[in-house]
C-alpha cells in the first residue's frame, strides 16, 4: 500500500512526539538503565552567573549529567546561595556538600601548602602548572596535602596569565609601594606586605566602590574581560601589567572522600574527564574573552596601559623569594611542596628555555625588524 499524505503525516507527527519525549526525558534527566542516581550539590566560590568560572562549573555540571545518562545529577550553588563563598573547602571537607570549585590560595589561612596549587609569584604559568600538576606529581602532593581533610582535589581551569592591576597613581619604583593599600590575595599580598604596602581583602562586588571612593588605592582583580566587567576602568587610570603575583592561576575541583568513593568507577572516570574538558575550555575562553575586552580597552583614551617598572619587577622577586623562604621556614608541609614545585619549575625552565621561551624571543626580534622595515 502506498503511503497516503495523511499516513505520513500521521508518522511524522508520532516521530515529533516521539522526539519530544526524548527531549523531556533528556531534560529530566532520569536515567535509562537501572542503577544508584547520585543527587550531589556542588557549591563555588564565584559570584552568581559569573562568567567563564561559575558558567564553566555549571558546563561541567550539565555535561556529567549528560554523560551518565542521568545517573550523577549535580546541582551548582554559586558563592554565598549556600555557603558564603570562603567556606566551600570548610563544607567539602565536612561533607555538607559533596563537591566545590574555587582556587586553592582562598584556603591559605588554614592550608599554606596549598597556595603552589594555585598561584605562586612569579611561579609557573599555566602551561607549567597544568605539566606539573598532570604528569609532574604536583597531583599526588596535593591530594597528600588535602587526604587530612577528606577532601580530594582536581586542576579544573587556569585564568592564564593576569594582569598587575589598577593603580591611582603611576609607579615609578618600589618606593611608590610603600603605605599603599591594594586588594591583592594569596602570597602576592604577602609580598606587598614585605615591600611595605597594605595588602586588603576584599570579594570583587566591593572593589569598584572601595577603589573610586579611594579605600583602597589600587586592586588587582584578573584580566581585561572580567576587570571591564567590574567597571574598573571608570574607578582607576592606571592599568599595569603583567601580573607577576598570579602568573596562571589554577582553579580546583574538589570532592570529598567519602562521596568519590561511593561513585562506581565508570561515573569517577567521567567526573575527572569533564573536570579536564573543563579546564581546557576555560583557559580558552579566557584567551578569547580578553582578546575582545584589550581591543575595546586599548580604544579607551583615559585608560593608561603601562608596563611595572623594571627595576621594582626585579625588587618584588627578591622579596617573593624571601617570603617564600621565610614562610617554609615555619610550616613543614609547605617547605615540602615548596621543594617539589622548584625543583619542577627549575627543570622545566631549562627546557623552555631552548623552546617556546627562545621562539617566542626570535619571533619578537624578526617581527620588529620586518616592521621597521615597512615603516621606513
Ligand atoms: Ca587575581
Amino acid at each position: 500500500m502506498k503511503p497516503t499524505m495523511r499516513s505520513l503525516a500521521g508518522l511524522a507527527g508520532l516521530l515529533l512526539l516521539a522526539s519530544c519525549q526524548d527531549n523531556q526525558q533528556d531534560a529530566q534527566h532520569a536515567p535509562r538503565e537501572k542503577g544508584q542516581v547520585f543527587h550531589w550539590k556542588m557549591v563555588t566560590t564565584w559570584p552568581p552567573d559569573f562568567p567563564i568560572f561559575q558558567e564553566g562549573a555549571e558546563k561541567f555540571a550539565s555535561d556529567l549529567r549528560l554523560m551518565s545518562d542521568g545517573r550523577l545529577q549535580i546541582q551548582v550553588y554559586a558563592g554565598g546561595e549556600l555557603v558564603p563563598p570562603l567556606q566551600v573547602f570548610d563544607a567539602v571537607s565536612a561533607g555538607t556538600v559533596e563537591m566545590g570549585h574555587g582556587a586553592s590560595y582562598y584556603w591559605a589561612g588554614k592550608v599554606p601548602a596549598a597556595q603552589f596549587f594555585s598561584a605562586v609569584p612569579f611561579g609557573m604559568d599555566a602551561h607549567g602548572m597544568q605539566a606539573w600538576l598532570t604528569a609532574g606529581g604536583g597531583l599526588e602532593l596535593w591530594r597528600e596535602i588535602y587526604a587530612p581533610f577528606q577532601v580530594r582535589p582536581f586542576p579544573m581551569g587556569n585564568t592564564g596569565t593576569q594582569m598587575g592591576g589598577w593603580f591611582n597613581k603611576e609607579l615609578h619604583g618600589l618606593e611608590d609601594l610603600r603605605g599603599l593599600r591594594m586588594r591583592i590575595p594569596g602570597l602576592g599580598g604577602k609580598v606587598l606586605a614585605e615591600a611595605g604596602g597594605n595588602p586588603v581583602l576584599m570579594s570583587g562586588a566591593e572593589l569598584y566602590t572601595a577603589l573610586e571612593r579611594g579605600i583602597i588605592d589600587a586592586t588587582e582583580w584578573v584580566s581585561p574581560f572580567h576587570d571591564l566587567r567590574l567597571g574598573l576602568n571608570d574607578a582607576a587610570e592606571y592599568y599595569y601589567y603583567p601580573g607577576w603575583h598570579e602568573p596562571g592561576t589554577e582553579f580546583e575541583l574538589i570532592i570529598h572522600d567519602n562521596a568519590w568513593q561511593q561513585l562506581p568507577r565508570d561515573l569517577q572516570r567521567m567526573v575527572e574527564t569533564a573536570a579536564t574538558a573543563t579546564g581546557v575550555w576555560i583557559r580558552a575562553q579566557m584567551d578569547v574573552h580578553n582578546r575582545e575586552a584589550l581591543a575595546g580597552l586599548l580604544q579607551q583614551d583615559k585608560v593608561k596601559l603601562r608596563r611595572f617598572p623594571e627595576e621594582m619587577l626585579n625588587e618584588l622577586y627578591r622579596v617573593t623569594t624571601r617570603t617564600l623562604n621565610e614562610t617554609a621556614a615555619r610550616d613543614k608541609d609547605f617547605q615540602r611542596v615548596y621543594q617539589a614545585y622548584d625543583t619542577f619549575r627549575q627543570g622545566l625552565r631549562a627546557w623552555r628555555e631552548l623552546g617556546e621561551d627562545a621562539y617566542r624571543e626570535a619571533r619578537s626580534t624578526a617581527r620588529r625588524k620586518h616592521s621597521n622595515e615597512d615603516n621606513s
